[in-house]
C-alpha cells in the first residue's frame, strides 16, 4: 500500500541555507535510517512553512526506498481511522497491524484541537509504538501547548514523555519558505 505523501519531497531538495540553525549533519544522519533500526522517534516542531512536512516526507521516502513499510497521514486522518476501528471494536487489532510498519508519519499535530476521545486514541497510537517502532511527528505547537491541543494536560504529558524518551526533537525556526519570494519581510507566527 502506498504511503500517500502530500507531495513528493526529497532530502536532496532541502535548502539548508534557508533553514538557519538546522544542522545538516543531523538530517543526514536521520537519512541513514539508524533511528528506525533503533525504534526511535523524530519530532519536527516549528511555525508553518519551515519545512517540517518536507523533511518528514524526505526521510519517509528514504525509508520506503530502503524497503521499509511506511504510512503517512495527518494527525486528523490518523484519529479518523482509529475512531473507525474503535467503533468497530477493532482498535487493538489495528494497533497490532500498524506495529508491523517500522515507520509511521503523523503530520500536523496541533492545527486541529482534538476531542477527548480523539486524544485518547492518539495516546494509544503513540503508546503502542513506544520502544517498538518509529514515529515521525510534526507540529506547529511547542510541547508546552500540547495540553491545549489534546484538551488534557495529563494525557499530553504522558504522550510527550513516551514520544521523546528515545527521539530527536528538531525545532525549525524562521520565516515561511512559502513566502520567501513575496517580499513581505518578517511575518508574525
Ligand atoms: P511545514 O510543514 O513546516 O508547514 P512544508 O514542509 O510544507 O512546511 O514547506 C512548505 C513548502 O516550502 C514546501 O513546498 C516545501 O517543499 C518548501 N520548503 C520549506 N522549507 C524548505 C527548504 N529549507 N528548502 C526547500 N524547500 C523548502
Ligand atoms: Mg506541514
Amino acid at each position: 500500500r502506498a504511503a500517500r505523501f502530500p507531495a513528493r519531497k526529497s532530502l536532496e531538495e532541502f535548502d539548508f541555507t534557508h533553514a538557519r540553525g538546522l544542522k545538516r549533519d543531523l538530517i543526514a544522519h536521520l537519512g541513514t535510517l539508524d533511528f528506525i533500526a533503533g525504534k526511535q522517534n523524530v519530532v519536527f516542531l516549528g511555525p508553518p512553512g519551515t519545512g517540517k512536512t518536507h523533511l518528514a516526507t524526505g526521510i519517509a521516502i528514504r525509508a520506503c526506498q530502503a524497503g521499509h513499510r511506511v504510512q503517512f497521514a495527518t494527525a486528523a486522518q490518523w484519529v479518523d481511522r482509529l475512531a473507525e476501528h474503535h467503533a468497530a471494536g477493532r482498535l487493538q487489532d489495528e494497533l497490532r497491524r500498524l506495529a508491523r510498519y517500522p515507520l509511521l508519519v503523523i503530520d500536523e499535530v496541533g492545527y486541529i484541537p482534538f476531542e477527548h476521545e480523539a486524544a485518547n486514541l492518539f495516546f494509544q497510537l503513540v503508546s503502542s509504538r513506544y520502544e517498538r517502532a518509529s514515529l515521525i511527528v510534526t507540529s506547529n505547537k511547542e510541547f508546552g501547548r500540547w495540553g491545549e491541543v489534546f484538551g488534557d494536560d495529563t494525557v499530553a504529558a504522558a504522550m510527550i514523555d513516551r514520544l521523546v524518551h528515545h527521539a530527536d526533537v528538531i525545532a525549525l525556526k524562521g520565516d515561511s519558505y512559502r513566502l520567501k519570494n513575496h517580499n513581505l519581510g518578517r511575518i508574525p507566527t
